[in-house]
């Protein structure tokens, strides 16, 4: 009996537990009404805008990202959307430009080339131009000393440049290059030339980043302690030049080199550039619920002219951006209406993100509206395309909704179901999804913080970063019924009684 008895407990907790309840959606007559004011036929109007050759490709700091912020504003304006940061616009913050570097190597009269020959990062350590003598180098060969192994028996390295082979044994394979060059730094090095077996490879992985200029928010301090010793990772051809000779592995640590000098000749620009966030605020009509907010973010910038040709970026992020626009307009109707939503609504295009996320974290940062106040960010980071998983475009995929709270899930899922019944796909919301998309766009600042977040996502395709992603090719069908979604989520945590729960 007792047995059956724990039985029975034992499937009725169960299924306590799978049956939950579904969120419910609030009745709203309204919701539907706004909603449908978000449009296939603006949302193209606006991105035949920001994202045409006029916008110069939006990049931060620069006059066609500011003159997309211009746009922004006055659009807002136009429908009544309140300044959202003390009577103005724009949130502005400052960054400092790094361009891409000028280096030179010199020696037995050859001039080998950055990015050619040999190449380095330059924001990874203070790079400054030096002249050494050839033989102030000591091979260490993989620079190990763990257990056994001591790579730098018997060497003195102190003040010496020494030259590491990047690749490691099997069983060392912790040791990457960063550990080796801070244990190098450790036993007093100046500096680490790395040689490589696949230099022409690993040099092709990184070129892309070698070659651009690269920018960080002039609000961080450059902590000393992250920088490295200075280090390079040098081509066959230059190392052998160095050891004069042909070098075959076992020898390596025989061979001397030359009583001859290295110049290494170098030149960075630096500058500093301005950019900003833009913030509109739909004030909440409670007198208590206004206090907390709800914010929607989508980045405006993308990544400008390289080598002439202009990066439009019509789905990456133009698509969120205009999103950003008629969801704003149908809350903003909503509110002249007499039934706007309860909390404050703000809408938050965002730039720097190309960049390394810098608006979106330069707003958490330094937060218009209190960080504890905030009750979720959604975000829209390109939602205009069809991926190579999907042959119909009835679907979004939706990440990082249940991580900080699953009535968020819930909600966005309740939502979905009762008006714009997407195939809601969560592929890449799995913790160990190797795209990481959780922590590539701009919501990842908030959630972060705490702050329950969802990414609105319509995935990768072939003119991702490239100069083709144009205007002709969004589905502007499949932005109206995202942008949608976003709204119906949006106006129901504003207008729903209590606040977000949290997870345990
Ligand atoms: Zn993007």
């Amino acid at each position: 009996m007792k047995l059956v008895i724990s039985f029975v407990s034992i499937t009725i907790v169960l299924s306590c537990s799978v049956i939950k309840p579904a969120y419910k959606v609030g009745k709203t007559k309204y919701a539907e009404k706004y909603a449908s004011t978000i449009t296939q036929e603006e949302l193209k109007k606006h991105l035949e805008i920001i994202a045409s050759d006029e916008y110069e490709g939006r990049e931060t700091g620069k006059k066609g990202q500011k003159m997309t912020a211009e746009y922004l504003k006055n659009q807002l304006t136009s429908y009544g959307v309140a300044p959202g940061n003390k009577g103005s616009n724009f949130q502005y913050f400052p960054l400092i430009e790094t361009n891409k570097p000028q280096a030179n190597i010199l020696f037995h009269n050859k001039d080998f080339r950055y990015t050619k020959e040999f190449y380095f990062y330059a924001t990874m350590a203070n790079f400054e131009p030096f002249e050494v003598c050839a033989d102030e180098l000591v091979a260490v060969e993989y620079g190990i000393v763990e257990g056994k192994r001591d790579d730098y028996k018997g060497k003195n390295v102190e003040g010496k440049i020494v030259v590491i082979k990047l690749e490691s044994p099997e069983d060392f394979s912790k040791w990457d290059w960063r550990k080796k060059l801070k244990f190098a730094e450790s036993k007093g090095a100046k500096q680490v030339f790395f040689s490589s077996s696949n230099y022409a490879s690993n040099l092709e992985k990184v070129h892309h980043y070698l070659t651009k200029s690269s920018m960080r928010l002039a609000t961080d301090k450059v902590n000393k302690k992250e920088l490295f010793i200075p280090f390079f990772f040098l081509s066959d051809e230059l190392l052998s030049e160095i050891y004069l000779m042909e070098r075959p592995e076992q020898e390596f640590l025989n061979r001397y080199p030359q009583y001859e000098t290295i110049q290494f000749l170098y030149t960075k620009g630096m500058g500093r550039l301005e950019s900003s966030n833009v913030v509109g605020l739909i004030e909440g009509s409670d007198s208590v619920l206004k206090h907390e907010y709800i914010i929607l973010t989508a980045h405006y910038d993308h990544l400008g002219i390289q080598e002439g040709e202009i990066y439009n970026g019509a789905d990456d992020d133009g698509t969120g951006t205009v999103a950003l626009l008629e969801i704003a307009q149908a809350f903003q109707k909503a509110k002249d209406e007499g039934n706007g939503p309860k909390r404050s609504i703000v809408i938050l295009p965002v730039s720097g993100e190309e960049k390394g996320l810098l608006g979106s974290r330069y707003y958490t940062e330094n937060p218009i509206f209190p960080l504890e106040n905030t009750v979720a960010n959604l975000n829209i980071d390109m939602i205009g395309r069809l991926d190579q998983f999907h042959t119909n475009k009835e679907y979004v995929y939706v990440i990082g909704a249940d991580k900080i709270s699953k009535e968020l899930h819930q909600i966005n899922e309740a939502t979905n179901k009762k008006y714009t019944k997407l195939e809601l796909d969560y592929t890449f919301n799995k913790d160990n999804d190797p795209n990481r998309f959780y922590y590539r766009s701009d919501h990842y600042n908030f959630a972060k913080n705490g702050i329950p977040v969802i990414f609105y996502f319509s995935g990768v395709h072939e003119d991702y970063h490239q100069p083709s992603d144009e205007v002709d090719k969004i589905l502007f069908d499949k932005v109206e019924t995202i942008s949608q979604l976003v709204f119906f989520t949006a106006w129901e945590l504003a207008n729903k009684p209590s606040r977000l729960k949290l997870n345990k």
